[in-house]
């Protein structure tokens, strides 16, 4: 979706509100369901201001236990929309559009997937899978002894109990 910015530009509109849905299941599987895009372009003293949220549903594996679960994630996003920059190095707070039209999917999607976190516990407290027999010990206590204290001192053990 794109929107036209010219008349927040010269100043015949003061605010533009949107809300649309899109589906990125080909750019990030995780997202099977449509993503809520919704914000507003304001002209606030001749400085467009863009402020959006993104929402959608994730379909995630566990990197603890693989236990398949599904969250809600929110990314809120705002920024300066302007037609050039003059210093580059506070580029992170501008979206540069030196058109007419701001292509708000597109950033909304990249901006979208840049909020992810980069670990996904089905909870926090995930206590994962037994390193030995893989029994998923959020359901289960498995058998497993503790992890042996040092190699050298079981086969000590054992010469002991001989
Ligand atoms: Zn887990
Ligand atoms: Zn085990």
């Amino acid at each position: 979706m794109r929107i036209n910015i010219k008349p927040l530009r010269d100043g015949s509109l003061t605010r533009k509100e949107f809300e649309f849905t899109t589906l990125i299941s080909d750019t990030e599987p995780s997202v099977i369901e449509p993503v809520t895009i919704s914000g507003e372009i304001v002209n606030r003293a001749d400085v467009l201001l863009l402020s959006m949220t993104i929402e959608g549903v994730r379909n995630l594996a566990c990197d603890r236990c693989a236990k398949e679960f599904s969250r809600l994630v929110s990314v809120p996003f705002e920024a300066c929309v302007v037609d050039h920059l003059d210093n580059e190095d506070e580029e992170d707070d501008f979206i540069v559009c030196d058109g007419d039209e701001l292509d708000i999917e597109e950033l909304a999607v990249s901006m979208f997937i840049l909020g992810f976190d980069s670990k996904n516990l089905c909870s926090e407290d995930c206590k994962g899978l037994c390193q030995k027999c893989g029994a998923n010990l959020n359901e289960q206590a498995c058998s497993c002894k503790e992890e042996s204290i040092d190699p050298r001192l079981e086969i000590l053990a054992q010469l002991l109990d001989e």
